[in-house]
């Protein structure tokens, strides 16, 4: 099968201020276009070109496996987010507090888990396999699915995500990038 670049599901300058039109054209359209790009290229062989992403994600390794694991991962990122400043509905609220304590410690560990992540990587809320919401990072390519766990938000924090906006604070992005998740996006992944 061949490989698309989803389309975004917003135009590129809309979440500005938050992230720019330009970090955009190059995050969505050199860096994403690129991992499918290279994907396709990688996946000609007829033992290869059948597996879905989320096959290649669950069952490969080595460069195969980072080029479809940051396919799956930017496409999901995207998602995450929202012009429309969306808040949390109560299903998810509730989750939240039951498993991870409340909303401000959820929000607080988020953040430090996303900020402090050593090199590049990807930070989520995911449902481990215990059934609780957990907040894990990743090193990156790497992606919760292969744990078992299910992605329900996750924050890109390789330099390429924020170095135009944010330079060498990402930090800074961190706190601006939670004003822009698409709550119910997230809530809906609870299933
Ligand atoms: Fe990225």
């Amino acid at each position: 099968m061949q490989h698309v670049l989803p389309p975004l599901p917003y135009p590129e300058h809309a979440l500005a201020p938050v992230l720019s039109a330009e970090t955009l054209a190059y995050h969505y359209g050199k860096h994403h276009r690129a991992y499918v790009d290279k994907l396709n290229e990688l996946t000609r062989a007829p033992s290869l070109s059948d597996l879905s992403l989320d096959q290649l994600v669950r069952g490969q390794t080595g460069v195969l496996f980072n080029q479809a694991a940051q396919v799956w991962n930017h496409t999901f990122y995207w998602r995450c987010m929202s012009p429309a400043r969306i808040s949390a509905p109560p299903a998810l609220v509730n989750a939240i507090a039951n498993d991870l304590g409340s909303w401000a410690s959820f929000e607080e560990r988020f953040k430090t888990a996303a900020s402090e992540q050593f090199g590049s990587g990807w930070a989520w809320l995911v449902r481990g396999l215990s059934g609780k919401l957990e907040i894990v990072t990743t090193d990156n390519a790497d992606n919760p699915l292969r744990s078992g766990a299910t992605p329900l938000l996750t924050c890109d924090v390789w330099e390429h995500a924020y170095y135009i906006d944010y330079r060498n604070e990402r930090k800074r992005y961190v706190e601006a990038w939670w004003n822009i998740v698409d709550w119910q996006f997230v809530a809906r992944q609870l299933g």
